[in-house]
Formats: C-alpha cells, structure tokens, sequence
C-alpha cells in the first residue's frame, strides 16, 4: 500500500487572490529543501501538498518539521474508493497505536472529508461507519467527538484515492520563506540576533546575514561560531548568504575621532551605514536586529532611536518587548543557544567604552561623525566576505 506524506499549510490559506503564489512557493521551499537528501514527487492537490515519498520517510519529516507555512502533517495510506479496503487499513492503523499503548480506555473519533462528491456515502455517514467497525474490533475505544485523544481522518479524493491517516504532526506554522520579501538580518554572535532572525523566516522573510566582526581582535573562533549559527538556522529556510563585514578599521576611527562614551552607538550606526550600501544588491526591505528595550545600555529609547536614524529601511526588532529569559527559552527551543553561549568576543566588547550613554541625542552623534570616512567605508565594502550557507544536515546542538 502506498504511503503519503500530506502537508497541511498556516495562514496561507487566508490569502485570497495571492494563495496560489503562496502555495508555489511553500512547494519549491519544501523541494528544495528535501531533495538534496531524498527523492520525491511532490504536487498540490484539494488544498493540501502532497509527498510521495521514494525512499526514507524519517529523513523527510525530519525536514518538514523546520519549514515555515506548514501548519501539520500526517502520515498517511492511500486505498482506493473500496469500503472494505478503507475499514481494512482504518483497522490495521488503529491496530498499530493499540500496540504501542498501554492506556486502558482511548478516546477516538473519525473524521472523513469527502472531496469527491460521486462517492456513495457523505463524511459523516463513512466516520459512522467506519467509527463503528473499529469500536466493534477494540474494546478500549470509546467515541468522543469532542476531546479525542486520537483522530482518524479519512479523505476521499478524486480518481479512486482514498487516504487513511492517524495522526497530525505539528510544523513551524506561519508563512513560506520568501513570501514577504529579503530582509538584511544584523547577526551577532549573542543569543538574542539567532532568535529574531527565526521570528522573521516564520512570517516569510528571505533572511541574509550581516555580521560585523573585528579581526585580529576577535578571532577565527568567534568567526566559526557565526557561520555555525547562520548554518544552523538555515534549517528554517532555503540557500542564502552570510556577509561577513571587517569593521575593525571603522571601529578604530571611530574611537581615534569621538567622544568615548558615544562609541557604542557609533558602532551601530555605521553598521547601518555599510548596510545600506547592500540593500540594492540584495533588494532588502528592512533590518532585524535583536534589540529589546532596556537590555544593555545602547538600547535605551533614545539609542534605538539614535541608531535606526542611520538606517535607510525600517529597522524590525521582533524581540522589542521581551525579557531574557524568553529569548533564552526560544534560542532553546530553536537550538542555537548551546552555539549563542561558547564564550567568545563580540566586535562590540572590541573598544568598549567604560561609560556609554543611555541617553544619545541624534544632533549629537551627527556632529561626532564629521570626520571623513567615505573611503573607510568603501574599503570595507570591497573586503566584505560573502559565504553561501546551504547546509542539508548541519550538526544538531540539542
Ligand atoms: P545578541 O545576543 O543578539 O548579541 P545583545 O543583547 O548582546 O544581543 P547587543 O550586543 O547590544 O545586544 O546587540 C544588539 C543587536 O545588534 C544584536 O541583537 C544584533 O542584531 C546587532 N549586533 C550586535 N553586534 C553585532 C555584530 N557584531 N554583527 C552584526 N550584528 C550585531
Ligand atoms: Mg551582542
């Protein structure tokens, strides 16, 4: 008998003209994905995409789990129109989770959706019948239609195909990588820029690193840890790019030219400036950064402000009212925490300043920059290393 992964997908659904795009899209996310490790036909078929898998199942789940805009999956038999082929495979489905559990009493239901009208029975008359004949053969079931602790569905689709599945298995849910445009992610070596990148590939943004690093004073260590957690994260979404900016030189002038204790924001400002020279080339249409109010100093209100008023796009922060401990247990959940919390330098501890201000002002910090630093930035510019990061099965932290 056939077997079938059929995908169910998030809020796609709800986007009227645009839903096939939408579904184009989730479709090419997921071949993409999955194809380099297993070979699959995949199709689109009574709202629902369909896998039909050649080889091994498990490597192909364990891919679906990290893809956004799939809300669940089941896997599932395919029979033909046959009653007594359904009741067969609905029976030796519940036979196999009767053997796995030790429970006494199950609560089950079925629930049959029929896509092809010129079958004999409607949905509810088949989960009638076939809810029947499994509560004849198990004893421990009892039907309940409300809080069920297993469903079996039943689908009955056009040309003679049947499906038969037990369980829906939770995916990322929200929308398909690629579905709301690039944006230029701000990727530290912290715990914080791991966590709002992920937000931002769950509501269909196309994420590209940017990480500015200060060699020789942070070292091949701290570099290694940032392409480990773009590699990482990259479970999330297909191929992109890690850009990998030498800032040292900026941050050098920065400090030989301003007033010490505006050095963080500077910092951050000239980010946005080498930043904003990539936004063409890359078409981004906004920053994410993993700022959240009040955390360190160069994220009082007045900094956030001070720094976004460098950035030519909006800068999204979608950690912005949250406090460390939910970062922390997100970066868990996402698994870039152990790889966040190898203990090496960040270009930010690089020429720290011992009092940094929490309350910038904008005029301020627009005089401290008037120092020629065109060429600097051009010359970073030409020194950005560009890595492509499309790793099939990186190694897993948890
Ligand atoms: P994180 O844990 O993400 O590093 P943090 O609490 O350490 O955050 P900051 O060091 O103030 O906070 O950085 C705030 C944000 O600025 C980061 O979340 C990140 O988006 C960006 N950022 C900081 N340093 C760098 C860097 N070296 N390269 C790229 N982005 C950076
Ligand atoms: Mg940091």
């Amino acid at each position: 008998m056939k077997k079938l992964i059929v995908i169910r997908y998030s809020e796609i659904a709800l986007k009227g003209k645009n839903r096939h795009w939408f579904e184009d899209t989730l479709v090419r996310n997921i071949h993409t994905q999955v194809s380099p490790l297993e070979t699959i036909k995949i199709y689109k078929i009574h709202g629902r995409i369909i896998i039909e898998p050649v080889g091994n199942i498990e490597n192909i789940t364990s891919i679906l789990n990290f893809i956004p805009g799939i809300a669940n999956y089941s896997i599932a038999y395919q029979t033909s129109h046959d009653l007594a082929e359904i009741r067969a495979i609905s029976k030796s489905m519940m036979q196999v989770f009767m053997d796995k559990t030790d429970q006494k009493t199950v609560r089950f239901k079925v629930e049959s959706r029929r896509a092809e009208k010129s079958f004999p029975m409607n949905s509810i008359q088949l989960s009638q019948q076939i809810g029947g004949d499994l509560l004849q053969e198990f004893e421990q079931l009892s039907v309940d239609l409300h809080q069920p602790e297993i469903s079996l569905g039943i689908e009955i689709w056009q040309k003679d195909r049947c499906i038969v599945f037990l369980e829906k298995i939770n995916g990322q849910g929200g929308l398909p990588v690629g579905t709301a445009g690039t944006v230029l992610s701000f990727l530290s070596g912290g715990i914080d820029s791991p966590v709002a990148s992920w937000f931002m590939m769950k509501r269909g943004c196309k994420v590209i690193y940017l990480h500015f690093h200060s060699y020789p004073f942070t070292g091949e260590q701290s570099r290694q840890k940032v392409v480990d957690l773009a590699t990482h994260l990259n479970r999330y979404q297909p191929k992109t790019t890690l850009l990998i900016v030498p800032f040292t030189d900026i941050q050098k002038a920065i400090k030989e030219n301003c007033q010490e204790r505006y050095r963080t924001i500077l910092y951050r400002r000239f980010m946005y400036y080498i930043g904003n020279q990539l936004i063409k080339k890359y078409k981004a249409l906004g920053y994410v950064t993993g700022e959240a109010v009040g955390q360190v100093a160069s994220q009082t209100l007045e900094n956030l402000a001070c720094t976004e008023d460098a950035a030519a796009i909006p800068v999204l922060r979608p950690l912005i009212g949250m406090e460390k401990a939910e970062i922390i247990s997100y970066s868990k959940l996402i698994g870039t925490f152990e790889i966040s919390i190898q203990p090496f330098p960040d270009c930010c501890t690089v020429f720290q300043p011992r009092k940094p201000e929490v309350h910038g002002n904008i005029k301020t910090l627009q005089k401290e920059e008037q120092f020629d630093y065109s060429n600097l930035i051009q010359e970073t510019l030409g020194a950005i290393e560009s890595i492509t990061i499309d790793e099939k099965s990186p190694k897993l932290y948890w």
